[in-house]
């Protein structure tokens, strides 16, 4: 661009000097012609005034010859006479042979008086200036000179222009090349300012301190940056927003394009699709080794479905495509993994519960009515009186079972918990006073060994259950006669810590991790009327108490429960 500026602006400056010195050679052309007209004329009066030329008598022309040293810018004036048939009578040069009738110049000064041409010569063989004028009627004196004494002139103009261009111009290029530095070093500026900006340095600005176009442009650059800098902190922002939701969403995320390339991948999607490297950019495709997602994700029709996934757990997956949309257009497919291995575990757990619910309370249903309706056809009181006992006992695990299920939903439903401080013993010694009388019938040691007056906080009725739960299983499940019941309530570092121990049957080691789901019971042949639920009702009051339980137990000796209770 400097080059190019320069190059016209030189072009110029020469072409504007030619002109001018082309303009300034043709004036003093004309002005010369103008003078050397003038002079012939005054040279053809002097003539007329001086001699009498036209005297044919002496023939000779002497006072013609002796007009000499007749020079305009130093070239010798040619004198012609001519009379009016047109023959050359005498010529100081060279005479012509040739007839001059019908040359413009002797034409019109025949005619007007006075006649002028500049034309070439056969005579002299070059360009001449003419000026001819009538000394009578029978003669005309011409005055003739070459045109070269204004050329010879030019010649000068021209060496006199050529050293005017020779000064002009360098001081013309030193002009040039400031004007030049003056456009180039804005725009230099502004190509550097916005090549730093594209790799990425939104704060520079352009420094143009001229008042002119270019400090105007310099200025709309800064002020278009500045609203870009603000533009670009605000899609960073935004963007910053999305990848932070992205990242923690618990479900897998994943947009791609109309030609199934990866526009955006969350971890989560990375993870349970065993992708270890960044695929945006890259068709999803070929990075999915699940026929089953793959062969949903190729299919248009479908836009769900469940899948499980083995690797790197077995979970659970609900995968959804929906169109994604810029503004109008379609610009591809979101892609979501929804982890619903919790919701299915729930769903299962649910429809087990109410198989079990219905199975559990169907069996003494059946036995209550299969003993009432053969109780109607016998006789005998003795064995009525061993039906209804047995109906009475069935009704009776029927209610405990019934009260278990109500317990265990009101707890697990039961979100607003009543929070009170309340003192553990005491009612521990609740509990096993209303235990002692069946303690006592199956005379079973029941003791109570407190070392603890600390307070916790919680439900105390949920406590109550607790503690009545354990101690009655320990009761339950503790040989008669010999059997002996130890409650110990203690501090233990920052909690409270309730242990129930007994000498009983025990709880074989394959069974302990499933006495706390519901309606588990260890042997179901040990006919000691438990509804199962005993326990999953005690793990839930210890969660309610954000406590732990831990069960140690060997078959024929006896089994411990520990709980623990932060004091906050
Ligand atoms: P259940 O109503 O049958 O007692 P639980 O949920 O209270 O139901 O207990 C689950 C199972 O754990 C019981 O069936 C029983 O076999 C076993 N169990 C609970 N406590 C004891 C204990 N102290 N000694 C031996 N076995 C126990």
């Amino acid at each position: 661009m400097r080059n190019k500026i320069l190059t016209s602006v030189i072009i110029t400056v020469i072409f504007a000097i030619s002109i001018v010195a082309c303009s300034f050679m043709m004036l003093i052309n004309m002005e010369q012609t103008k003078i050397t007209k003038e002079e012939l004329k005054n040279i053809n009066y002097l003539i007329y005034e001086l001699n009498d030329v036209t005297d044919v008598s002496r023939n000779d022309y002497e006072d013609l010859k002796n007009i000499k040293d007749m020079k305009i810018n130093d070239v010798e004036v040619r004198i012609t006479l001519i009379d009016s048939s047109g023959v050359v009578l005498y010529d100081n040069e060279q005479k012509s042979s040739e007839n001059h009738k019908d040359r413009i110049e002797v034409k019109e000064a025949f005619e007007k008086g006075e006649g002028y041409s500049e034309r070439y010569s056969a005579t002299i063989k070059g360009n001449l200036i003419y000026y001819a004028t009538r000394l009578s009627d029978n003669y005309v004196i011409r005055s003739s000179v070459s045109i070269n004494t204004i050329t010879l002139l030019q010649k000068e103009n021209i060496k006199y222009s050529l050293g005017i261009l020779m000064l002009v111009l360098p001081f013309s290029l030193f002009l040039s090349l400031r004007l030049v530095k003056k456009i180039i070093d804005p725009v230099k500026e502004l190509e550097s300012v916005t090549l730093k900006m594209t790799h990425g340095d939104y704060k520079i600005r352009a420094n143009i301190e001229t008042h002119d176009e270019l400090g105007i442009l310099g200025n709309s650059f800064n002020n278009m940056a500045d609203q870009l800098q603000i533009k670009i902190r605000e899609v960073i922002d935004k963007q910053n927003k999305i990848e932070s939701i992205l990242k923690s969403m618990e479900n897998g995320v994943v947009a791609v394009d109309n030609h199934n390339r990866v526009i955006s991948i969350n971890p989560r999607a990375e993870a349970l699709l065993e992708i270890r490297k960044n695929i945006v950019g890259e068709y999803l495709l070929d990075h999915i080794n699940d026929y089953d997602i793959s062969k949903f994700l190729m299919k248009d029709e479908e836009s769900d479905k469940e899948i499980k996934l083995l690797h790197p757990f077995e979970r659970d997956y609900k995968i959804k495509k929906s169109d994604m949309f810029d503004g109008v257009e379609n610009i591809g497919k979101v892609i979501i993994f929804q982890d619903i291995t919790d919701i299915n575990r729930v769903e299962l757990m649910r429809s087990q519960f109410v198989a079990n619910v219905s199975h559990e309370l169907k069996t003494p249903l059946t036995s209550i009515k299969g003993f009432a309706e053969t109780l109607k056809f016998v006789k005998d009181d003795e064995t009525r009186e061993k039906f209804l006992d047995i109906i009475d006992k069935e009704a009776e695990r029927l209610s405990r079972l019934i009260n278990d299920i109500l317990v265990l939903s009101n707890i697990e439903s039961n979100l607003v918990i009543d929070m009170k401080e309340f003192e553990p013993s005491l009612v521990i010694e609740e509990v096993i006073n209303m235990m002692r009388k069946t303690a006592i019938n199956k005379n079973i040691k029941l003791e109570f060994i407190n070392n603890n007056s600390k307070h916790i906080l919680g439900d105390k009725d949920k406590f109550y259950q607790l503690v009545l739960n354990l101690i009655e299983n320990a009761i339950k499940y503790s040989k008669d006669g010999s059997g002996c019941v130890e409650v110990t309530s203690y501090t233990k570092d920052e909690y409270y810590c309730l242990r129930i121990k007994d000498n009983g049957i025990g709880i074989p080691e394959e069974d302990i991790s499933r006495i706390f789901e519901r309606f588990y019971r260890v042997d179901k042949s040990r006919k000691k009327g438990g509804t199962g639920l005993g326990l999953a009702i005690v793990k839930h009051i210890v969660k309610i108490f954000n406590g732990e339980i831990n069960v140690k137990s060997k078959l024929s000796e006896g089994t411990i429960f520990e709980v623990k209770i932060p004091y906050m």
